[in-house]
Parts: C-alpha cells; structure tokens; sequence
C-alpha cells in the first residue's frame, strides 16, 4: 500500500493517506481538500449519522449534491420524470431547482445508476454533521470537476428511467453548487445500500 503526506492547507497539520482517495480528511481541524495541479482547494461537505437501526458492516460513501438549475425548451418532455421533479422543487412551469446526486466512489455502471437514481428522485434527510464517528470511508475516485460533467449523464438517465420520454428530451442543466456528502451505507448481498 503506498501512503502519502500532505499538509493541511487550513491548519499546517501533516494528513497521512493512502493515495486512491483524491480527499484529504485533516483529523485535526476537520477539513476536506483535495489538490490539482494549481494546488489545494477545500471542499465544502456534510456527513449524515448512520441509522442505529441498521445492521451490518457500515461505511460512509461520497456522493457530489448538485444544486442544479433546469430549464425545458420543449414542452414534450413535461410528462418527464426531471420536469416533475424540478417543478415540486420550485414550482416553476417549464424548471426549476434540483439536486443531481453523483456517487463519487468508485461503483459498477448499475449501483451507480441505482444510487443516483435513487438519491436524485428522493434526497435524503438527515441531521448535517461533520464528524464522520470512527467509520471508515469509501474513497472519492470522481473529482468535482468530473461529477460536473456527469450532471447530464444522471438526468438522461432519469429521464431513460420513463421510456418514450428520452427522444424529446431537450432541456438546460446548470450547476450552481456542488458539495459533497457522506452517506452512511451497508454491505448487502445486492450491493451497497443506504443506512439513514
Ligand atoms: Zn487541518
């Protein structure tokens, strides 16, 4: 295993960690960054506390939430799953504010598109928190730029979810905001489920 040392850009402290996640978690102030060629750059994130209930080996998975904003151009696509979404978020006629949910651990093609499916169509509620409580995380292979560019992909797959609708489909998606969030998960024989 090949660990490497950086210092946190926020406090100075040395951050020692394995080299596949692009997230450097600081133990002592408890920040997120990650670095690119011009340097280190904090992220903003939340964790969510795992439900007691849950059994199983628990772990917390990175998921980019995408404050996106949407528009329809056409209006054939307003039986479309997207245009609902986006309308009870904010009641516009032709868009509105959504929250695209891109896994950002390294995932098959059809856990990632069942967990951004299903995040996307009903985001989660949780008290925020900072502290991930001595879980261990899954680590972040999707940087933000990355989960940016995969915005579109989520919401042509949503909208693939109602067959008929994708040919028509023609709409704007803006990201206003992206954060990242820990989810709290448990190993199933089914793959990875959510442990809220
Ligand atoms: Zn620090």
């Amino acid at each position: 295993m090949k660990i490497i040392q950086v210092k946190c850009p926020n406090c100075g402290q040395a951050i020692y960690q394995k080299t596949k996640d692009e997230m450097f978690l600081c133990q002592n102030c408890g920040t997120i960054h990650y670095r690119d060629d011009k340097g280190p750059h904090r992220v903003p994130f939340e964790v969510a506390p795992p439900n007691p209930n849950s059994g199983g080996q628990r772990f917390y998975m990175p998921f980019w939430r995408l404050r996106c904003d949407f528009h329809i151009r056409s209006r054939d696509v307003q039986g479309g799953l997207l245009h609902k979404l986006a309308t009870t978020l904010r009641g516009g006629d032709n868009g509105g504010n959504l929250y695209i949910f891109v896994p950002a651990a390294e995932l098959d093609t059809t856990t990632f598109r069942r967990l951004a499916v299903a995040l996307t169509t009903s985001p989660p509620q949780y008290p925020v928190r900072q502290d991930f409580g001595g879980i261990e995380r899954v680590p972040t292979a999707i940087g933000q730029d990355e989960a940016i560019e995969m915005a579109d992909f989520v919401a042509v797959t949503l909208e693939a979810e109602k067959p008929g609708t994708l040919q028509y489909l023609d709409y704007e998606l803006k990201v206003l905001e992206a954060k990242l969030i820990y989810l709290p998960m448990v190993s199933t024989p089914s793959g990875p489920w959510l442990a809220i």
